[in-house]
Protein backbone atom coordinates (compact mmCIF):
# COMPACT_ATOMS: atom_id res chain seq x y z
CA UNK A 1 0.00 0.00 0.00
CA UNK A 2 3.08 2.20 -0.28
CA UNK A 3 1.49 4.12 -2.84
CA UNK A 4 -1.57 5.39 -1.14
CA UNK A 5 1.40 7.43 0.74
CA UNK A 6 1.68 9.24 -2.78
CA UNK A 7 -1.59 10.98 -1.37
CA UNK A 8 0.61 13.23 0.45
CA UNK A 9 0.30 11.37 3.96
CA UNK A 10 3.34 10.18 4.37
CA UNK A 11 3.92 12.10 7.82
CA UNK A 12 0.67 10.13 9.32
CA UNK A 13 1.77 6.69 9.22
CA UNK A 14 -0.91 3.83 9.36
CA UNK A 15 -3.82 6.45 9.85
CA UNK A 16 -4.86 6.86 6.70
CA UNK A 17 -4.49 3.07 4.87
CA UNK A 18 -7.53 1.33 4.45
CA UNK A 19 -7.83 -1.65 6.45
CA UNK A 20 -10.64 -3.86 7.83
CA UNK A 21 -9.47 -4.14 11.18
CA UNK A 22 -11.93 -1.05 12.36
CA UNK A 23 -12.84 -2.30 15.43
CA UNK A 24 -9.11 -2.26 17.20
CA UNK A 25 -8.22 0.77 16.08
CA UNK A 26 -11.22 2.32 16.73
CA UNK A 27 -11.17 3.97 13.40
CA UNK A 28 -14.08 4.34 10.90
CA UNK A 29 -14.39 4.97 7.25
CA UNK A 30 -14.92 9.09 7.48
CA UNK A 31 -11.41 8.98 8.94
CA UNK A 32 -10.09 7.14 5.92
CA UNK A 33 -8.71 8.96 2.45
CA UNK A 34 -9.82 6.12 0.54
CA UNK A 35 -12.38 3.60 0.11
CA UNK A 36 -11.52 0.31 2.85
CA UNK A 37 -10.64 -2.19 -0.33
CA UNK A 38 -8.49 0.03 -1.71
CA UNK A 39 -5.44 -1.96 -3.03
CA UNK A 40 -2.92 -1.97 -5.23
CA UNK A 41 -2.71 -4.50 -8.06
CA UNK A 42 0.23 -6.87 -9.38
CA UNK A 43 -0.04 -4.26 -12.44
CA UNK A 44 0.94 -1.38 -10.01
CA UNK A 45 -3.40 -0.29 -10.55
CA UNK A 46 -6.05 0.89 -7.92
CA UNK A 47 -8.00 -1.31 -7.07
CA UNK A 48 -11.39 -0.68 -5.35
CA UNK A 49 -13.70 -3.23 -4.89
CA UNK A 50 -11.32 -6.06 -6.33
CA UNK A 51 -12.13 -3.79 -9.36
CA UNK A 52 -8.85 -2.18 -11.56
CA UNK A 53 -10.02 1.25 -11.89
CA UNK A 54 -8.23 1.22 -15.27
CA UNK A 55 -10.50 -1.76 -16.16
CA UNK A 56 -13.45 -0.34 -14.95
CA UNK A 57 -12.79 3.06 -17.21
CA UNK A 58 -12.13 0.69 -20.39
CA UNK A 59 -15.52 -0.76 -19.89
CA UNK A 60 -17.80 1.92 -18.75
CA UNK A 61 -16.13 4.83 -19.91
CA UNK A 62 -14.85 8.16 -18.52
CA UNK A 63 -15.05 9.95 -16.42
CA UNK A 64 -16.60 7.26 -13.82
CA UNK A 65 -17.98 7.31 -10.48
CA UNK A 66 -17.43 4.22 -8.49
CA UNK A 67 -18.93 3.56 -5.43
CA UNK A 68 -17.32 0.76 -3.16
CA UNK A 69 -20.25 -1.06 -1.33
CA UNK A 70 -18.26 -2.44 1.35
CA UNK A 71 -17.53 0.80 2.20
CA UNK A 72 -21.26 2.35 2.36
CA UNK A 73 -22.35 -1.16 4.09
CA UNK A 74 -19.00 -0.98 6.86
CA UNK A 75 -20.31 2.51 7.28
CA UNK A 76 -23.79 2.23 7.83
CA UNK A 77 -22.84 -0.98 10.49
CA UNK A 78 -20.31 1.23 12.35
CA UNK A 79 -23.62 3.89 13.13
CA UNK A 80 -25.78 0.88 14.13
CA UNK A 81 -23.18 -0.87 16.41
CA UNK A 82 -22.25 2.47 18.06
CA UNK A 83 -26.26 3.16 19.17
CA UNK A 84 -25.95 -0.22 20.12
CA UNK A 85 -23.34 0.17 22.44
CA UNK A 86 -23.34 3.44 23.65
CA UNK A 87 -27.36 4.03 23.77
CA UNK A 88 -29.86 2.61 26.07
CA UNK A 89 -33.04 3.68 24.14
CA UNK A 90 -34.45 3.13 21.07
CA UNK A 91 -32.70 4.34 18.00
CA UNK A 92 -33.31 4.88 14.57
CA UNK A 93 -30.35 5.91 11.99
CA UNK A 94 -31.38 8.00 9.11
CA UNK A 95 -29.48 8.70 5.61
CA UNK A 96 -29.78 12.14 4.15
CA UNK A 97 -29.82 11.46 0.92
CA UNK A 98 -29.39 14.76 -0.67
CA UNK A 99 -26.04 13.70 -0.15
CA UNK A 100 -26.25 11.50 -3.32
CA UNK A 101 -29.83 10.08 -4.01
CA UNK A 102 -30.39 7.28 -6.20
CA UNK A 103 -32.18 3.91 -6.27
CA UNK A 104 -29.00 2.11 -6.17
CA UNK A 105 -27.96 4.16 -2.97
CA UNK A 106 -31.14 3.61 -0.86
CA UNK A 107 -31.60 0.47 -1.40
CA UNK A 108 -28.23 -0.30 0.54
CA UNK A 109 -28.84 1.86 3.00
CA UNK A 110 -32.64 1.04 3.72
CA UNK A 111 -31.15 -2.95 3.58
CA UNK A 112 -28.57 -2.28 6.11
CA UNK A 113 -31.80 -0.84 8.55
CA UNK A 114 -31.72 2.76 8.09
CA UNK A 115 -34.21 5.43 7.45
CA UNK A 116 -33.99 7.66 5.00
CA UNK A 117 -34.23 11.65 4.90
CA UNK A 118 -35.74 13.42 1.68
CA UNK A 119 -35.82 17.09 1.02
CA UNK A 120 -38.28 16.77 -2.01
CA UNK A 121 -40.57 14.92 -3.94
CA UNK A 122 -38.36 13.78 -6.29
CA UNK A 123 -36.16 12.46 -3.39
CA UNK A 124 -39.17 11.05 -1.90
CA UNK A 125 -40.62 9.02 -5.47
CA UNK A 126 -36.73 8.04 -5.92
CA UNK A 127 -36.76 6.14 -2.38
CA UNK A 128 -40.22 4.80 -2.63
CA UNK A 129 -39.16 3.12 -6.51
CA UNK A 130 -35.80 1.83 -4.21
CA UNK A 131 -38.18 -0.21 -2.25
CA UNK A 132 -37.26 2.02 1.32
CA UNK A 133 -40.60 1.75 3.62
CA UNK A 134 -42.59 5.19 4.34
CA UNK A 135 -42.84 4.82 7.73
CA UNK A 136 -38.30 5.10 7.64
CA UNK A 137 -38.89 8.33 5.00
CA UNK A 138 -38.55 11.85 6.55
CA UNK A 139 -39.54 14.67 4.41
CA UNK A 140 -37.55 17.75 5.30
CA UNK A 141 -37.54 21.55 3.67
CA UNK A 142 -38.14 24.80 4.34
CA UNK A 143 -40.96 25.54 1.42
CA UNK A 144 -42.00 22.17 0.52
CA UNK A 145 -44.44 22.44 -2.03
CA UNK A 146 -48.75 20.84 -1.13
CA UNK A 147 -48.11 18.46 -3.92
CA UNK A 148 -44.70 17.27 -1.65
CA UNK A 149 -46.15 17.43 1.96
CA UNK A 150 -49.04 15.66 -0.14
CA UNK A 151 -47.42 13.01 -1.74
CA UNK A 152 -45.12 12.52 1.60
CA UNK A 153 -48.47 12.06 3.70
CA UNK A 154 -50.56 9.68 1.10
CA UNK A 155 -47.38 7.42 1.37
CA UNK A 156 -47.18 7.81 5.14
CA UNK A 157 -43.70 9.27 5.94
CA UNK A 158 -43.11 11.68 8.26
CA UNK A 159 -42.87 15.47 8.01
CA UNK A 160 -40.20 17.22 9.54
CA UNK A 161 -42.04 21.12 10.05
CA UNK A 162 -39.94 24.16 9.20
CA UNK A 163 -42.37 27.06 9.72
CA UNK A 164 -45.82 28.46 10.64
CA UNK A 165 -46.80 28.42 7.09
CA UNK A 166 -45.84 24.96 6.48
CA UNK A 167 -47.64 24.04 9.92
CA UNK A 168 -51.03 25.37 8.62
CA UNK A 169 -50.97 24.02 5.43
CA UNK A 170 -50.78 20.70 7.13
CA UNK A 171 -53.61 21.24 9.02
CA UNK A 172 -55.56 22.16 6.02
CA UNK A 173 -54.10 19.04 4.10
CA UNK A 174 -55.21 16.91 6.94
CA UNK A 175 -59.05 18.21 7.14
CA UNK A 176 -61.17 16.95 4.46
CA UNK A 177 -59.04 14.78 2.25
CA UNK A 178 -60.40 11.10 2.35
CA UNK A 179 -57.03 10.16 1.24
CA UNK A 180 -54.81 11.47 3.72
CA UNK A 181 -55.00 9.50 7.01
CA UNK A 182 -55.55 11.79 10.26
CA UNK A 183 -53.44 12.37 12.51
CA UNK A 184 -50.53 13.75 9.80
CA UNK A 185 -47.39 12.38 11.91
CA UNK A 186 -44.27 15.65 11.81
CA UNK A 187 -41.59 16.34 13.28
CA UNK A 188 -41.41 20.17 14.53
CA UNK A 189 -37.68 21.80 13.42
CA UNK A 190 -35.94 24.41 15.74
CA UNK A 191 -32.99 26.52 15.12
CA UNK A 192 -31.33 25.48 18.15
CA UNK A 193 -28.81 28.54 17.75
CA UNK A 194 -25.67 26.59 17.51
CA UNK A 195 -23.85 27.56 14.79
CA UNK A 196 -21.09 25.24 13.40
CA UNK A 197 -18.01 26.26 11.31
CA UNK A 198 -15.38 23.16 10.39
CA UNK A 199 -13.18 24.62 13.30
CA UNK A 200 -14.92 26.72 15.69
CA UNK A 201 -18.50 27.04 16.52
CA UNK A 202 -20.54 29.67 18.56
CA UNK A 203 -23.35 29.61 20.50
CA UNK A 204 -25.90 32.25 20.23
CA UNK A 205 -29.69 33.05 21.45
CA UNK A 206 -30.79 33.60 17.94
CA UNK A 207 -29.59 32.65 14.55
CA UNK A 208 -29.93 33.87 11.20
CA UNK A 209 -30.60 30.59 9.45
CA UNK A 210 -33.40 30.51 6.71
CA UNK A 211 -34.61 26.89 8.64
CA UNK A 212 -36.78 25.64 11.74
CA UNK A 213 -38.52 27.74 14.19
CA UNK A 214 -37.16 29.81 16.81
CA UNK A 215 -36.90 27.61 20.14
CA UNK A 216 -38.41 30.73 21.78
CA UNK A 217 -42.13 29.86 19.77
CA UNK A 218 -41.65 26.43 20.84
CA UNK A 219 -44.38 26.79 23.52
CA UNK A 220 -46.57 28.85 20.60
CA UNK A 221 -46.33 25.97 18.11
CA UNK A 222 -46.81 23.00 20.74
CA UNK A 223 -49.92 25.19 21.76
CA UNK A 224 -51.31 25.40 17.74
CA UNK A 225 -50.60 21.37 17.27
CA UNK A 226 -52.54 20.43 20.81
CA UNK A 227 -55.23 22.09 19.39
CA UNK A 228 -55.48 20.59 16.23
CA UNK A 229 -55.85 17.08 15.85
CA UNK A 230 -55.44 17.08 12.26
CA UNK A 231 -51.92 16.82 13.59
CA UNK A 232 -49.39 14.24 15.64
CA UNK A 233 -46.31 15.80 16.95
CA UNK A 234 -44.21 12.68 16.97
CA UNK A 235 -40.92 14.40 17.32
CA UNK A 236 -38.22 17.28 17.60
CA UNK A 237 -35.44 18.14 15.08
CA UNK A 238 -32.25 19.99 14.64
CA UNK A 239 -29.22 20.11 12.77
CA UNK A 240 -26.53 22.23 13.29
CA UNK A 241 -24.05 22.10 10.10
CA UNK A 242 -22.26 20.19 8.33
CA UNK A 243 -18.39 19.04 8.29
CA UNK A 244 -18.01 19.23 12.04
CA UNK A 245 -14.82 17.77 13.28
CA UNK A 246 -15.90 18.99 16.98
CA UNK A 247 -17.80 16.95 19.61
CA UNK A 248 -18.74 19.62 22.09
CA UNK A 249 -21.81 21.21 19.55
CA UNK A 250 -23.16 17.70 19.50
CA UNK A 251 -23.25 17.45 22.85
CA UNK A 252 -24.29 20.65 23.67
CA UNK A 253 -27.21 20.35 21.14
CA UNK A 254 -28.24 17.14 22.79
CA UNK A 255 -28.41 18.83 26.14
CA UNK A 256 -30.57 21.67 24.74
CA UNK A 257 -33.08 19.23 22.85
CA UNK A 258 -34.20 16.88 25.53
CA UNK A 259 -35.34 20.54 27.55
CA UNK A 260 -37.80 21.30 24.65
CA UNK A 261 -38.52 17.57 24.76
CA UNK A 262 -39.04 17.57 28.20
CA UNK A 263 -42.01 20.43 27.69
CA UNK A 264 -44.03 18.49 25.49
CA UNK A 265 -45.57 17.07 28.02
CA UNK A 266 -47.05 19.99 29.43
CA UNK A 267 -49.50 20.12 26.16
CA UNK A 268 -50.27 16.22 26.43
CA UNK A 269 -48.10 16.05 22.90
CA UNK A 270 -46.82 11.80 22.30
CA UNK A 271 -43.21 13.35 21.35
CA UNK A 272 -41.51 10.31 21.57
CA UNK A 273 -38.17 11.12 18.78
CA UNK A 274 -35.51 13.76 18.91
CA UNK A 275 -33.33 14.00 15.79
CA UNK A 276 -30.33 15.41 16.17
CA UNK A 277 -29.45 16.08 12.38
CA UNK A 278 -26.28 14.92 10.66
CA UNK A 279 -22.88 16.66 10.23
CA UNK A 280 -19.93 14.68 11.17
CA UNK A 281 -16.79 15.63 9.04
CA UNK A 282 -14.84 13.37 6.72
CA UNK A 283 -11.36 13.10 5.59
CA UNK A 284 -11.02 15.18 2.31
CA UNK A 285 -6.95 15.25 3.05
CA UNK A 286 -4.78 14.40 5.35
CA UNK A 287 -4.74 17.74 7.60
CA UNK A 288 -8.34 16.78 8.26
CA UNK A 289 -9.33 15.17 11.45
CA UNK A 290 -12.68 14.41 12.42
CA UNK A 291 -14.38 12.13 15.32
CA UNK A 292 -15.25 8.35 14.48
CA UNK A 293 -18.31 7.18 14.39
CA UNK A 294 -18.65 5.42 17.59
CA UNK A 295 -16.71 8.98 19.35
CA UNK A 296 -19.63 10.73 17.78
CA UNK A 297 -22.57 8.41 19.23
CA UNK A 298 -21.04 7.81 22.06
CA UNK A 299 -21.02 11.65 23.34
CA UNK A 300 -24.45 12.37 21.73
CA UNK A 301 -26.32 9.69 23.56
CA UNK A 302 -24.05 10.20 27.00
CA UNK A 303 -25.67 13.81 26.46
CA UNK A 304 -28.54 13.13 25.92
CA UNK A 305 -28.67 9.90 28.35
CA UNK A 306 -27.57 12.28 31.45
CA UNK A 307 -30.04 15.35 30.50
CA UNK A 308 -32.71 13.16 30.28
CA UNK A 309 -31.80 11.31 34.23
CA UNK A 310 -31.47 15.27 35.18
CA UNK A 311 -34.65 16.17 33.89
CA UNK A 312 -36.04 12.66 35.34
CA UNK A 313 -37.71 12.02 32.31
CA UNK A 314 -37.14 8.91 29.88
CA UNK A 315 -35.25 7.98 26.55
CA UNK A 316 -36.60 9.52 23.83
CA UNK A 317 -35.82 7.56 20.58
CA UNK A 318 -32.99 9.18 18.94
CA UNK A 319 -32.59 9.63 15.17
CA UNK A 320 -29.27 10.89 13.70
CA UNK A 321 -29.12 11.64 10.29
CA UNK A 322 -25.80 11.64 8.12
CA UNK A 323 -24.95 12.33 4.88
CA UNK A 324 -21.62 13.15 4.22
CA UNK A 325 -19.69 10.62 6.81
CA UNK A 326 -22.50 7.98 5.53
CA UNK A 327 -20.75 7.83 2.06
CA UNK A 328 -18.08 10.62 1.31
CA UNK A 329 -15.64 8.17 1.55
CA UNK A 330 -16.79 5.35 -0.34
CA UNK A 331 -16.81 6.55 -3.57
CA UNK A 332 -14.06 8.12 -5.86
CA UNK A 333 -14.09 9.54 -9.21
CA UNK A 334 -11.89 8.27 -12.10
CA UNK A 335 -10.89 10.52 -15.02
CA UNK A 336 -8.82 10.37 -18.08
CA UNK A 337 -6.13 13.24 -18.62
CA UNK A 338 -5.74 15.01 -21.46
CA UNK A 339 -4.28 18.19 -21.88
CA UNK A 340 -1.42 20.00 -20.54
CA UNK A 341 -0.37 23.46 -19.76
CA UNK A 342 2.83 25.15 -18.34
CA UNK A 343 2.66 28.87 -17.24
CA UNK A 344 6.54 29.14 -16.80
CA UNK A 345 7.59 29.35 -13.21
CA UNK A 346 3.83 30.15 -12.73
CA UNK A 347 2.28 26.40 -12.61
CA UNK A 348 1.31 23.74 -14.78
CA UNK A 349 -2.59 22.79 -15.72
CA UNK A 350 -3.33 18.78 -15.88
CA UNK A 351 -6.75 18.98 -17.62
CA UNK A 352 -9.26 15.90 -16.86
CA UNK A 353 -12.46 15.03 -18.51
CA UNK A 354 -14.76 16.74 -16.91
CA UNK A 355 -14.53 18.98 -13.57
CA UNK A 356 -17.23 21.40 -11.87
CA UNK A 357 -20.02 19.85 -13.50
CA UNK A 358 -19.78 16.22 -12.20
CA UNK A 359 -17.65 18.02 -8.98
CA UNK A 360 -19.30 21.56 -8.36
CA UNK A 361 -17.85 21.37 -4.64
CA UNK A 362 -14.09 22.94 -5.42
CA UNK A 363 -15.92 25.88 -7.65
CA UNK A 364 -18.93 26.13 -4.82
CA UNK A 365 -16.86 25.79 -1.37
CA UNK A 366 -13.28 26.03 -2.31
CA UNK A 367 -13.60 22.44 -1.19
CA UNK A 368 -10.11 20.59 -1.10
CA UNK A 369 -9.17 17.09 -2.69
CA UNK A 370 -6.84 14.52 -2.73
CA UNK A 371 -5.82 12.63 -6.19
CA UNK A 372 -3.66 9.41 -7.07
CA UNK A 373 -2.62 8.29 -10.65
CA UNK A 374 -4.32 5.01 -11.00
CA UNK A 375 -2.35 3.90 -13.55
CA UNK A 376 0.97 3.89 -11.53
CA UNK A 377 0.61 3.46 -8.26
CA UNK A 378 4.15 3.85 -6.66
CA UNK A 379 5.88 6.06 -9.12
CA UNK A 380 7.00 8.85 -6.62
CA UNK A 381 5.16 12.35 -6.47
CA UNK A 382 7.57 15.01 -8.42
CA UNK A 383 5.34 17.02 -9.58
CA UNK A 384 2.90 19.56 -7.69
CA UNK A 385 0.19 20.82 -10.49
CA UNK A 386 -3.33 21.97 -10.87
CA UNK A 387 -5.95 19.56 -12.01
CA UNK A 388 -7.92 21.57 -14.01
CA UNK A 389 -11.75 20.62 -15.11
CA UNK A 390 -12.73 20.89 -19.35
CA UNK A 391 -15.01 23.77 -18.38
CA UNK A 392 -15.56 27.09 -20.03
CA UNK A 393 -14.74 28.45 -16.69
CA UNK A 394 -11.66 29.45 -15.45
CA UNK A 395 -12.65 28.62 -11.87
CA UNK A 396 -13.80 25.21 -12.73
CA UNK A 397 -10.19 23.66 -11.01
CA UNK A 398 -10.66 20.46 -9.45
CA UNK A 399 -7.55 20.52 -6.93
CA UNK A 400 -5.10 23.46 -6.85
CA UNK A 401 -2.16 21.50 -5.85
CA UNK A 402 -1.74 18.26 -6.88
CA UNK A 403 1.19 16.09 -5.48
CA UNK A 404 1.30 13.13 -8.43
CA UNK A 405 4.05 11.77 -10.09
CA UNK A 406 5.11 12.89 -13.98
CA UNK A 407 1.47 12.38 -15.98
CA UNK A 408 1.07 11.87 -19.43
CA UNK A 409 -2.25 12.20 -21.51
CA UNK A 410 -4.57 8.92 -21.03
CA UNK A 411 -3.41 8.66 -17.39
CA UNK A 412 -6.25 8.08 -15.17
CA UNK A 413 -6.66 10.27 -12.62
CA UNK A 414 -8.84 9.00 -9.69
CA UNK A 415 -9.94 11.86 -6.86
CA UNK A 416 -11.19 10.82 -3.52
CA UNK A 417 -13.63 10.83 -1.34
CA UNK A 418 -16.31 12.24 -4.13
CA UNK A 419 -18.90 10.20 -2.49
CA UNK A 420 -21.14 13.15 -1.06
CA UNK A 421 -22.89 15.78 -2.96
CA UNK A 422 -21.00 15.03 -6.01
CA UNK A 423 -23.13 12.97 -7.89
CA UNK A 424 -26.29 14.88 -6.50
CA UNK A 425 -24.82 18.22 -6.92
CA UNK A 426 -23.83 17.55 -10.47
CA UNK A 427 -25.04 19.19 -13.71
CA UNK A 428 -24.80 19.54 -17.80
CA UNK A 429 -22.76 22.43 -17.64
CA UNK A 430 -21.94 22.83 -21.43
CA UNK A 431 -24.35 20.53 -21.98
CA UNK A 432 -21.69 17.43 -20.70
CA UNK A 433 -23.55 14.10 -20.02
CA UNK A 434 -23.50 13.43 -16.54
CA UNK A 435 -20.95 10.50 -16.47
CA UNK A 436 -22.19 6.50 -15.10
CA UNK A 437 -21.82 5.28 -11.87
CA UNK A 438 -20.76 1.91 -10.80
CA UNK A 439 -21.08 -0.07 -7.94
CA UNK A 440 -18.14 -2.46 -6.89
CA UNK A 441 -18.26 -5.28 -4.51
CA UNK A 442 -15.63 -8.46 -4.69
CA UNK A 443 -14.49 -7.80 -8.31
CA UNK A 444 -17.93 -7.49 -9.68
CA UNK A 445 -19.05 -4.04 -11.28
CA UNK A 446 -22.90 -3.18 -11.64
CA UNK A 447 -23.93 0.29 -13.33
CA UNK A 448 -26.10 2.33 -10.84
CA UNK A 449 -26.24 5.16 -13.02
CA UNK A 450 -25.87 4.95 -16.66
CA UNK A 451 -24.01 7.30 -18.76
CA UNK A 452 -26.25 10.06 -20.04
CA UNK A 453 -26.07 10.10 -23.56
CA UNK A 454 -26.51 13.79 -26.20
CA UNK A 455 -29.57 12.35 -26.99
CA UNK A 456 -30.43 12.38 -23.22
CA UNK A 457 -29.51 16.01 -22.81
CA UNK A 458 -32.06 17.23 -25.55
CA UNK A 459 -34.66 14.84 -23.77
CA UNK A 460 -36.77 17.99 -22.52
CA UNK A 461 -36.07 20.15 -25.23
CA UNK A 462 -38.42 21.84 -27.47
CA UNK A 463 -38.43 23.32 -30.85
CA UNK A 464 -41.44 25.07 -32.08
CA UNK A 465 -42.91 24.68 -35.22
CA UNK A 466 -41.77 28.07 -36.50
CA UNK A 467 -38.49 27.77 -35.51
CA UNK A 468 -38.01 24.69 -37.90
C1 LIG B 1 -27.63 18.22 4.93
C2 LIG B 1 -28.41 17.72 6.08
C3 LIG B 1 -28.00 16.59 6.76
C4 LIG B 1 -26.73 15.83 6.44
O1 LIG B 1 -25.60 16.60 6.70
P1 LIG B 1 -24.16 15.92 6.56
O2 LIG B 1 -23.23 17.01 6.96
O3 LIG B 1 -24.00 15.51 5.15
O4 LIG B 1 -24.12 14.77 7.51
C5 LIG B 1 -28.79 16.13 7.79
N1 LIG B 1 -29.93 16.78 8.12
C6 LIG B 1 -30.35 17.87 7.49
C7 LIG B 1 -31.62 18.51 7.89
C8 LIG B 1 -29.60 18.39 6.45
O5 LIG B 1 -30.02 19.49 5.83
Amino acid sequence: MGSINAVGVQNSGRRYLPTMDQGAEGRSPNQYLVPLTTRVNSRDCLEVGGCDVTELIQQFGSPLYILDEETLRATCRQYQAAFQRHYLGQYQVLYASKAWNCLAVCAIVHSEGLGIDIVSGGELFTALQAGVSPGKLYLHGNNKSEEELRLAIENGCKIVVDNWHELKTLVDLGGDNPNIQNPIRILIRLTPGIECHTHEYIRTGHLDSKFGFDPNELDAVFRFISQHPQLECCGLHAHIGSQIFELQPHSDLGTVMVQWFSKAAQYGLPVQELNIGGGLGICYTEADDPPSIDAWVQVVSQAITSACQENQIPLPKLLCEPGRSLIGTACVTAYTLGSQKTVPDIRTYVTVDGGMSDNPRPITYQSVYRAVVANRMSAPCTETVTIAGKHCESGDILIKEANLPKTEPSDILVVLNTGAYNYSMASNYNRLPRPAAVLVNQGEANIILQRESYQDLIRQDCLPERLR
